[in-house]
């Protein structure tokens, strides 16, 4: 692909559609789609993935903060959107720009029911989060009486959803506590039903949870790593296209006599004449120090080439002694999910941290 950016984070939109789609194949007809985009959806432009999705017709979006809702709402998002983490001073924000917040402690709560109580507003959507094992947020079945009286107890707010999140939807050595966590989620719903006299969305799979265990779609499932095409697992992940893709181009060779180092506090000290390519993305970009010292590679002309001693801020150097180059060579990061899967592991991490930790100076070149 022809660019004018050396460095560049290529989102290719058609593969989005394909993952959409094939995520909406395993369910049945009727059952919703919540899109997460949290984090610049997982670093890949939440505004052009956000848009892209509403002209499929995406049910619902989830970010993580009201900040994140209120930048897509300016960018024209109309599609619900639900706050997975509000914070105490998030009710105007949400009121202003439409955004429905996850309810999750008695604090929240009070907070939202006293704004809009003091704003004359009612009905104002809430989801309604409830702990079943991450003891992460949300409420406990205990809390349930005490928590449908507060809701009841005025007309400020009413119940969109009520959801739980899974623990380790994708480890099949977890499959006992994740049908735990099912049947623990459908008591607290049914205790709920009985007191409250509208439908509500139940919901409580993420990707892997969506994909593992189509027993506990429900209403709607959300689906965040999905989307970029990450099934967690080789068998989903082959069927699903890889959105990002990170190019960039090799600045200045260097040829080092044995010896000689490079890099910050001569990281890497050649032991025979060695070729040295130098990139410009460091762990400002989000490639972490822990790529350095060989842990991990980008690939030049079809070779692998190591990191050499350590990550810069804003460059890496990279060892080309067996790769046929030149400066001005374009060198690929990643362009599958394979290899975000294989540095991932090499790195001691997973794909989401590494998606994500690419930072905003990386431009975003989308391509539909
Ligand atoms: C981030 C998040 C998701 C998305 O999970 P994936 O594994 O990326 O599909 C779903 N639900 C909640 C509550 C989340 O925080």
């Amino acid at each position: 692909m022809e660019s004018t950016h050396t460095t560049y984070l290529k989102i290719d939109l058609n593969a989005l559609v394909h993952n959409f789609n094939f995520i909406k194949s395993q369910l049945k007809n009727d059952t919703k789609i919540l899109a997460v985009i949290k984090a610049f959806a997982y670093g890949h432009e939440a505004n052009a993935i956000a848009k892209k999705l509403q002209e499929q017709n995406v049910d619902y979006f989830a970010v993580a903060y009201a900040q994140e809702g209120v930048k897509l709402r300016e960018s024209g998002i109309t599609t619900p959107i639900l706050v997975l983490h509000p914070q105490r001073n998030d009710a105007k924000s949400c009121v202003e720009y439409k955004l429905e917040p996850n309810i999750y402690s008695f604090t929240m709560l009070e907070i939202f029911r006293n704004y809009m109580i003091g704003n004359q507003i009612e009905n104002f959507p809430i989801h309604l989060k409830f702990n079943t094992g991450l003891n992460r947020l949300g409420f406990k079945y205990a809390d349930i009486d005490d928590l449908i009286n507060q809701v009841k107890s005025s007309k400020a707010l009413k119940i969109k959803s009520v959801f739980s999140h899974l623990v380790a939807s994708e480890d099949h050595s977890e499959r006992a506590f994740t049908l735990g966590q099912i049947s623990q989620y459908e008591k607290i719903v049914s205790k709920i039903e009985k007191h409250i006299d509208y439908k509500f969305i139940k919901h409580i799979t993420n990707t892997s949870g969506t994909l593992n265990y189509p027993e506990a779609h429900f209403d709607m499932i959300r689906t965040g790593i999905g989307l970029y095409g990450y099934g967690n697992e080789d068998k989903w992940t082959q069927q699903l296209k890889n959105v990002g893709s990170l190019y960039t181009t090799i600045t200045q060779i260097h040829t080092l006599q044995k010896g000689e180092s490079v890099g910050y506090n001569r990281g890497y000290v050649a032991k025979k004449e060695t070729k040295t390519a130098t990139i410009p993305l460091g762990h400002a970009d989000g490639l972490p120090r822990t790529w350095g010292k060989g842990k991990s590679f980008v690939s030049v002309n079809g070779k692998k080439a190591h990191v050499l001693g350590n990550v810069c801020m804003d460059m890496t150097m990279v060892d080309v002694t067996n790769i046929e180059c030149n400066e001005g060579d374009q060198v690929i990061v990643f362009d599958s999910q394979k290899t975000v899967e294989e540095i991932a592991v090499n790195v001691g991490t997973i794909s989401y941290e590494l998606l994500t930790a690419i930072s905003q100076r990386v431009v975003r070149i989308v391509v539909d």
